[in-house]
């Protein structure tokens, strides 16, 4: 089932500022995740304030059919630091998909996990009616955080992706397998050589890498 997925703020109620805008990313985020998941997508273009947003994306959310509520956050500290601080993921009773989110988004990104975390009293946790989570990517006034973000920017949202909708174990497999370069050079030759991969392949206008892009693509955007 799909999910429903939010960014936190509006563009006149902002969230936090450091050296990147907490509402841009958390909208990039968000936009990139849907791309990869076909989630539903929550736009708040009409309140103004930070409770009506609340409440505005909150309904939104209730009004979709979907497995899990998900919203996008940066976090931010006091100062501007060089040091990582790192990614975390606030729940309301599922922990356990929290901190796989967790776990994922800091692999995929490079940023230290610092897990799950109980936060009964939020609004968007305590009033979406499916299991939901709030996932803070990183710190916005971390240097060290922000750069490993736009560095890791694809491969963090196609880790949310994967923990929101997870594969198919032949899909799965398939992933390790794309993984392992010897073993995808291995395939896709045999794979050329007995015309499994024709048309597409033997016209030799793709390297592997871009094949394999174009395999994951098709996974994630398969034909109705
Ligand atoms: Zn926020």
């Amino acid at each position: 089932m799909k999910c429903t997925i939010s960014a936190g703020h509006t563009r006149v109620s902002r969230g936090a500022v450091g050296l990147i805008d907490e509402w841009e990313e958390a909208c990039r985020v968000r936009d990139e995740v849907v791309r990869l998941t076909g989630a539903h997508r929550v736009v708040d273009d009409v309140t103004t304030t930070a409770n009506d947003n609340l409440v505005y994306v909150v309904n939104a959310h209730n009004r979709t059919t979907r497995a899990y509520d998900v919203s996008i956050h940066f976090n931010a500290s006091s100062v501007t630091t060089t040091r990582p601080i790192g990614v975390e993921v606030l729940y309301y009773s599922d922990q356990a998909l929290a901190r796989k989110m967790s776990a994922a988004i800091s692999e995929a990104g490079g940023l230290i996990d610092r897990g799950a975390k109980q936060r009964q009293e939020l609004y968007f946790l305590r009033h979406t009616t499916r299991p939901a989570i709030l996932i803070e990517v990183c710190f916005v006034n971390s240097k060290e955080d922000v750069m490993r973000y736009r560095q890791n920017f694809a491969a963090i949202c196609r880790a949310i992706a994967r923990v929101l909708a997870p594969m198919p174990a032949l899909t799965e497999k398939a992933y390790a397998l794309y993984q392992n370069e010897a073993l995808r050079r291995r395939l896709v030759t045999a794979g050329s050589e007995a015309g499994a991969f024709l048309p597409v392949w033997q016209t030799r206008t793709l390297t592997y890498e871009q094949f394999c892009e174009l395999a994951t693509l098709a996974y994630f955007h398969p034909r109705p």
